[in-house]
């Protein structure tokens, strides 16, 4: 659904990578990109002025990060942002302290609340209660049975009047429901309710009136992804008439824009908490604000690196490692275990070395590294003497051979490892005071 959106968030960062530094002008740009992307998707103004001016505030007053380089710092701001506008932590259904929990599903006509039913009692179910479906849509020809099919489906007992009683009375259905599902020990009770086409008072009146005959813990505002910048003034509509507690959004797996949803929490205060993307009753399931983001952002990896990268990051360590190069020293098999011990943190070699820009022969050097490699090199550093540690050039034949004894190794990853190493050195030396962007503290990689 945010393929476009998604595309062009990419671009705009693209055009960052490889910056040093970003300047004012940078970051104006970035932000002017950005803002056209979330236009272009549909997202509501309303909502993308306070989003580009917080990434604005934000990166021009962000600190020179030493985990992150420029690019990543602002993907990082977006991604926060991203995730406060969709709601920041994710919400979970509130339930009864005294059973029935009660649901009530409240949007227009065709929003997928009949659907959007069946797969709520299917995921309830799932998760070890006991829902009932009610059938409070007595408008709608057909509602009733469409309910019957989709709970049969779902394997949740639907509650509906009897048949050939036609018109009804949506309220009266809804109350007697209540005590049916408590009778009959049902823990959970989901009531469709009616839609129509467009917004009206009757319609809104109806709903009012089911909200106050079974007091729901979670009024649910169904809502079609697809409806563009309809979505805002529909929610707003809902807020205003029947009032709601939560959003689900349906069909994300259409391929229109899909952006005004996205600002529908923003908009009207109220959490995304649900998200359906298909017909299937499988087709559904809790909304992250972090997984979406990243999902939007196209880029699981790279935020994950950003975090590992931040976590592993130890600052001092890398500044002395910066001052040990600076100053000329030379660079010693303890500081290659520093090295090891900090990669490690930061999870997987190649993956990372795949998100750094440029960085394409040492990542061929590195896919040969893995984790148990590291454990070797580990064993074999710490099996030698600090002398020899500080000068491998006085490692004979026997002080490997004892080495290798005293690691658990063959002689031939001793000397393979002195080989790198050797290398590692030459490679810090040719680079100078340069460093890796990205990757500061691992001169060595
Ligand atoms: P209601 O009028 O609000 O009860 O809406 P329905 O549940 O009857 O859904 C209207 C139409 O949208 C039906 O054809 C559903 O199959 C379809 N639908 C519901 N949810 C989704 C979804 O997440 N994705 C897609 N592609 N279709 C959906």
């Amino acid at each position: 659904m945010f393929d476009t959106l998604s595309d062009r968030l990419a671009a705009t960062f693209k055009s960052l990578r490889g910056k040093g530094r970003l300047s004012e002008e940078d970051i104006d740009a970035t932000c002017r990109e950005i803002r056209i992307a979330l236009l272009e998707a549909d997202v509501a103004l309303a909502a993308v002025r306070p989003f580009v001016a917080a990434v604005k505030e934000r990166a021009l007053g962000a600190e020179v990060s030493q985990a992150l380089n420029p690019a990543q710092q602002v993907i990082k701001i977006v991604n926060e942002e991203l995730i406060k506008i969709l709601g920041g932590e994710t919400r979970r259904l509130r339930f009864a302290k005294q059973p029935p929990t009660v649901i009530m599903l409240a949007g227009l006509q065709g929003a997928g609340k009949t659907t959007l039913a069946g797969k709520l009692g299917r995921w309830l179910k799932s998760n070890g209660h006991a829902p009932m479906l009610v059938a409070a849509d007595l408008q709608r020809p057909n509602a009733v049975t469409q309910l019957q099919v989709v709970g049969e489906r779902a394997g949740v007992p639907v509650y509906a009047p009897e048949p050939g009683n036609g018109v009804g009375d949506p309220v009266k259905v809804a109350r007697d429901s209540i005590e049916y599902a408590r009778a009959k020990q049902h823990d959970v009770v989901v009531i469709d309710t009616a839609g129509r086409l467009g917004i009206d008072e009757e319609l809104m009146r109806q709903a009012a009136d089911i909200r106050d005959a079974v007091g729901p813990q979670e009024i649910l505002f169904v809502l079609d992804a697809m409806i563009g910048q309809d979505a805002v003034t529909t929610a707003q509509a809902f807020l205003d008439g029947v009032g709601f507690d939560g959003v689900v959004l349906t069909k994300l797996d259409g391929d229109a824009r899909g952006g005004a949803a996205l600002s529908v929490a923003q908009l009207t205060g109220r959490q995304v908490m649900f998200a359906s993307n298909g017909e299937k009753l499988d087709d559904f399931d809790v909304f992250h604000p972090d997984r979406m983001a990243s999902r939007i952002l196209g880029m699981g990896d790279m935020l994950s690196l950003i975090e590992q990268a931040e976590k592993a990051f130890d600052a001092q360590q890398a500044e002395e490692m910066a001052k040990k190069l600076m100053g000329g020293d030379s660079f010693t098999l303890d500081d290659f275990l520093v090295q090891m011990e900090q990669i490690r943190k930061m999870g997987s070699l190649s993956k990372i070395m795949g998100m750094l820009p440029g960085m394409g022969e040492m990542k061929q050097q590195l896919n040969q590294v893995d984790d148990k490699e590291i454990d070797r090199v580990q064993a074999i550093i710490r099996s030698m003497t600090p002398q020899e540690r500080r000068d491998p050039k006085i490692l004979n034949g026997s002080r490997r051979a004892r080495i290798a004894r005293g690691s658990g190794v063959h002689v031939s990853a001793v000397n393979n490892l002195l080989e790198r190493f050797t290398e590692a050195q030459k490679m810090m030396k040719s680079m100078g005071r340069g460093g890796i962007p990205g990757l500061p503290g691992m001169p060595g990689f």
